[in-house]
């Protein structure tokens, strides 16, 4: 799930800082979007590579050779896109070697490579063409294999590395992933490993003050706090000479973070609220269906998400209308108009309904105004019932949630799978 920005899994990471230089006057002019930085800030970032300046140049030699010498004030290595073209325009490679005062020189291979390419496609190769086979004598050339201009990885004499890859997006991403990720993931002195732990039912600003202290005095490792939604994280980072080293770093700390909030833990890096729940109630061989009014489907498409499911997961109905909360569900004429469709009471009959009428050992209800109509002072919108039924006992959560309908929907499946989530952990421990 793309949570983050970051989205760092447990992993080795690299500790150095890198920019990105946009090259193209389409982009100055606003023609096109730069893209090409986005994918590559995230794939960075990815790599726990720090980016913190991006550029975008026209196709102007001076300019070009400026930010070069601009960004190695902060970084250690530059990675641009475009302007490796066959027209006279197209300079990028040309500056980069010029800024660390190599020379090119016509490489044959790749000459033969860009006629094959011709060849292949059909297209005409042009005298231009010959431009992209010359490269600096002892840098890496990046293959290109969706189209003609190969990419290059230069090194500098003060250390500075520049990466230079073509401009458009479907050469750019393959070759960024085919040959780049491998080279950067290789050229590190000393590890960073990431461990991320999530929670949910805490605010940022409440885990912050239960972690203060350790927040504070921290420095390796570190941890660091994201909120997206209604998800909370916590990563933690540490780094040390190898992986095993920056792993025992983090040992401690996690547990000291797992005690002290064990309560809002659901799992760590990969983990999500589904796959925890999904996997246990496959690991118990505890059955389920469910039975949805105003998440509509979201809480049993969550569920289908987790792999083998099907071993446990029997039905999940929408019944939207009072009409099929009778007729599927059997909820009571009496109950829907006494109390109305969202209260507590049709929420539990809603989940013992689903669960006898399924046979499964649980049965799980969502009721609820997501607005942004409907609301009353009484029962206003974001007022949700999540009805659980669980080996012969009903349980009821009463939950009000601020926001559009999108917030109101995603929030109560959050909840209703954090809530099996606990409930299915009591079962656990009494056993
Ligand atoms: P070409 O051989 O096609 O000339 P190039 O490496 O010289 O490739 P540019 O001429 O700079 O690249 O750009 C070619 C095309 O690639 C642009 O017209 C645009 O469609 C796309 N492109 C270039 N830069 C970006 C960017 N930063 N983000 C997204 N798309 C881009
Ligand atoms: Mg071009």
């Amino acid at each position: 799930m793309d949570y983050l920005p970051f989205v760092l899994v447990e992993g080795k990471i690299n500790s150095m800082k890198a920019e990105i230089i946009a090259v193209g006057t389409e982009l100055l002019l606003g023609d096109i979007l730069n893209t090409n930085a986005q994918f590559l800030s995230k794939q960075l970032a990815m790599l726990g590579i720090e980016v913190y300046h991006q550029t975008v140049i026209g196709d102007n030699g001076e300019r070009l050779l400026e930010a070069f010498d601009e960004a190695f004030k902060r970084c250690d290595v530059v990675i641009t896109s475009g302007g490796l073209g066959p027209t006279k325009d197209d300079i990028t490679k040309e500056m980069a070697s010029k800024y660390f005062g190599k020379e090119l020189t016509l490489n044959e291979e790749e000459l033969k490579n860009i006629e094959q390419y011709f060849n292949k496609t059909g297209k005409k190769m042009t005298e231009n063409n010959r431009k992209q086979a010359y490269f600096p004598k002892n840098d890496i050339i990046l293959k290109n294999n969706n189209g003609t201009a190969p990419g290059a990885i230069m090194k500098g004499e003060n250390g500075g590395i520049i990466i230079v890859l073509p401009g458009p997006p479907k050469e750019l991403i393959p070759m960024f992933k085919e040959s780049v990720v491998p080279y950067l993931k290789n050229t590190t002195d000393s590890t960073l490993y990431s461990k991320i732990i999530r929670l949910f039912g805490i605010g940022e600003s409440t885990m912050e003050d239960e972690i203060k202290d350790i927040l504070e005095s921290q420095t390796n490792p570190t941890v660091a706090p994201y909120a997206k939604e209604s998800d909370l994280i916590l990563r933690i980072t540490s780094k040390a000479k190898d992986e095993k080293e920056a792993k025992k770093l983090i040992e401690p700390l996690e547990k000291q973070i797992t005690q002290r909030l064990a309560k809002y833990i659901y799992g760590t890096n990969e983990d999500t609220l589904e796959s925890v729940v999904g996997e246990k109630l496959i690991k118990e061989n505890l059955t389920i269906a469910s039975a949805e009014s105003c998440t509509g489907g979201m809480l049993s498409s969550k569920l289908v998400n987790v792999p083998s499911i099907s071993k446990v997961f029997i039905e999940g109905a929408v019944t939207y209308s009072n009409q099929s909360k009778m007729g599927r569900l059997s909820v009571k004429k009496e109950t829907l108009e006494k109390y109305g469709a969202v209260s507590k009471e049709t929420a539990i009959e809603m989940a013992e309904g689903i669960a006898k009428s399924a046979r499964t050992d649980i049965g799980i209800s969502t009721t609820g105004i997501a607005g942004p109509e409907g609301g009353t002072s009484e029962k206003p919108v974001g007022l949700v019932y999540i009805g659980l039924y669980i080996k012969g006992n009903t349980l009821v959560k009463e939950l009000n949630i601020k926001g559009s309908r999108e917030r109101v929907r995603t929030r109560a499946t959050m909840e209703a799978l954090n809530f099996l989530r606990l409930e299915l952990n009591k079962i656990q421990v009494a056993k």
